[in-house]
């Protein structure tokens, strides 16, 4: 029987993939989509394009974690998240700063977006992240992404006629003995997420700090949190499929 991704719970519920605040913030909007691809350092952009799953409508929900876990500590997350991510979403332009708890929360929140959204894939079982990676969050004393291997950067995308969510996620699978990356994006509305999470991490040789160079005022680093506060918004990003693809994989 299969358990809580969190936890040794064996009763499960409904997780929704998007959070319900986030639809109703998002104007009811039902539709999301979510494109992921796999091994994608095979692939150049064109063929990331070609080979992506895609799905859309109603599926938002998936059974994969217990009652506990979702009304606990995984509604408090959504609760910190949403007070600052609401009024950045509807007011994207207006300057504002995130100090260390801000970045805490959304630190959090778009790992745990991460998470649920690694496990509640359809028609594939597999997860990127290992079982302890999920445990281990859940479990945390302090509850944020492990420092070591969990990066985080918010962008702001150009004007969009009308506010919509969607994930594209890329990942390149631990294999012959490798690490592996994932790397998220969750754009919403003008805002987008960025989220690299590296597995096996003492097994991956990747110095990224040049990759992550040439944007760096185009972004805002989240996690590792800088130790002060970061100013909002960056300069907007022009090439949304650049910056998805920055790190090669
Ligand atoms: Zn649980």
């Amino acid at each position: 029987m299969p358990a809580c991704i969190f936890c040794d719970e064996t009763k499960l519920t409904k997780e929704d993939l998007v959070p319900l605040w986030l639809l109703r913030l998002l104007g009811g909007e039902r539709r999301f989509t979510v494109r992921t691809v796999r091994g994608g350092e095979l692939f150049g952009p064109d063929q990331w394009r070609a080979r992506t799953q895609q799905r859309e409508g109603g599926n938002h929900k998936a059974r994969i974690v217990c009652r506990g876990c979702n009304g606990g500590w995984m509604s408090q997350i959504e609760t910190d998240a949403s007070d600052i991510l609401s009024s950045a979403i509807r007011y994207p332009l207006i300057p504002r700063s995130f100090n260390r708890t801000h970045q805490i929360a959304l630190a959090n929140w778009i790992f745990l977006r991460a998470l649920t959204l690694d496990a509640g894939k359809e028609k594939d079982n597999s997860t990127f992240l290992d079982r302890p990676c999920f445990t281990s969050f859940r479990n945390s004393v302090t509850r944020t992404p492990p420092a070591n291997s969990v990066y985080t950067w918010l962008g702001l995308l150009p004007p969009a006629s009308r506010l919509r969510i969607e994930a594209r996620v890329r990942d390149s699978l631990a294999s012959r003995g490798r690490g592996g990356f994932q790397v998220g994006n969750i754009l919403i509305g003008q805002i987008v997420f960025q989220i690299l999470i590296v597995r096996d991490l003492g097994k991956v040789s990747f110095d990224f700090s040049e990759i992550v160079k040439p944007w760096r005022r185009n972004v805002i680093r989240l996690w590792p949190s800088p130790k002060r506060s970061v100013e909002w918004p960056p300069r907007p990003l022009e090439d949304l499929g650049a910056f998805m693809f920055r790190f090669g994989l």
